[in-house]
């Protein structure tokens, strides 16, 4: 029998390795990475550096790990990070920064467009008086809920930390992303910013993995806080050799998530049913909140003709590379039956 395909809509963390890396993972030269002996990890390592154009990398477990060794590295206990509200390294990382490292955050409402308005930020920045943290960090996001920070937003934002002496990090999960939208080298993202952290695991399609990047200080303390954090990972060339694949090969495609997206939200934005912010879907996220009626009715149709999403009074699509412009054709039909019947 054949097994109907599912399409998985929830994220971009849901795609499978491609063949390409589960042949380089096979044949991977191994060693053990806790002494620096794994010449597939370092070969990462070094094309990230290079990509990037930093000094040095480090390849790590998770996004997660890789902000939270980002903030260790550039705060200390009792030092303070301002990051957007609804920003990963604030609100989806468990606290992290402050349940681990005594640093304490300072959440700020993200402008409509993703950035962070540097006059709010200004002000948000404590004075040295020891009733107070120390404000050390500024932390953005790229691409924000799928939105693009633009280029001359990023350069106004390292001149104001460079003004302000605070470090800049980028948690640039999707920082790709961003820089095939642009049609920009990444060199233009991250110049800008003394630390990024890069998913391999989403877009890009690598099974695991994450990539922090700044200078070579920065990043020996990253390491050391790695091993404490338990993510001194052994063998881990089998993993950073769909890594390598992933920088090399996977980033130009996500053109076609992109359009998928683009699609996508023209089609529901077509109908009733649904809003979409205009200007919103920019890359491969598309956020459609429902105008007329109850998301569960509508997550278990979906669901029922084995369309993954997650469906709440806002409904997000992720597109990626194992889904196909005709699986967002049949994702509309399907919810255009719904409305119909
Ligand atoms: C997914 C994501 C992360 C964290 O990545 P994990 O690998 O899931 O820990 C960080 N920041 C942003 C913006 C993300 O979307």
């Amino acid at each position: 029998m054949e097994t109907k395909k599912i399409i998985d809509l929830r994220s971009d963390t849901v795609t499978q390795p491609t063949a390409a890396m589960r042949a380089a993972m096979s044949t991977a030269v191994v060693g053990d990475d806790v002494y620096g002996d794994d010449p597939t990890v370092n070969r990462l390592e070094a094309l990230a550096a290079e990509m990037l154009e930093t000094e040095s990398s480090l390849f790590v477990c998770s996004g997660t790990q890789s902000n939270l060794l980002a903030l260790f590295s550039h705060c200390e206990r009792g030092d303070e990070y301002i990051v957007g509200q609804e920003a990963h390294t604030y609100k989806y990382e468990g606290g992290g920064a402050a349940v681990l490292g005594s640093i304490q955050p300072q959440p700020l409402d993200f402008e409509p467009d993703g950035c962070l308005d540097l006059n709010k930020v200004a002000q948000t920045i404590k004075q040295d008086d020891f009733h107070f943290a120390r404000t050390r960090l500024l932390c953005l996001e790229n691409t924000q809920g799928g939105k693009v920070l633009p280029l001359d937003y990023l350069a106004a934002a390292s001149a104001f930390a460079k003004e302000k002496q605070l470090s800049l990090h980028l948690d640039g999960a999707r920082a790709f992303n961003a820089a095939v939208k642009l049609g920009v080298p990444i060199t233009e993202i991250s110049h800008h910013f003394d630390s990024i952290s890069i998913c391999l695991s989403k877009g890009l399609g690598a099974p695991i993995g994450s990539i922090l990047s700044g200078t070579k200080i920065l990043i020996q303390k990253a390491r050391r806080w790695r091993k404490v954090l338990g993510g001194g990972m052994r063998q881990a060339g089998i993993i950073a050799a769909a890594g390598i694949i992933a920088l090399e090969n996977q980033i130009n495609r996500l053109v076609d998530d992109h359009e998928n997206a683009k699609l996508l939200a023209e089609k529901l934005g077509e109908m009733d049913e649904f809003y979409i912010a205009p200007g919103s879907v920019q890359t491969n996220m598309v956020f459609a909140k429902l105008l007329k009626n109850d998301p569960t009715p509508l997550g278990k149709h979906l669901l029922e003709h084995g369309i993954l999403t997650r469906c709440a009074s806002t409904v997000r699509f992720v597109t990626h590379q194992d889904v196909t412009s005709q699986d967002i054709q049949k994702t509309v039909d399907i919810i255009k039956q719904y409305y119909a019947s």
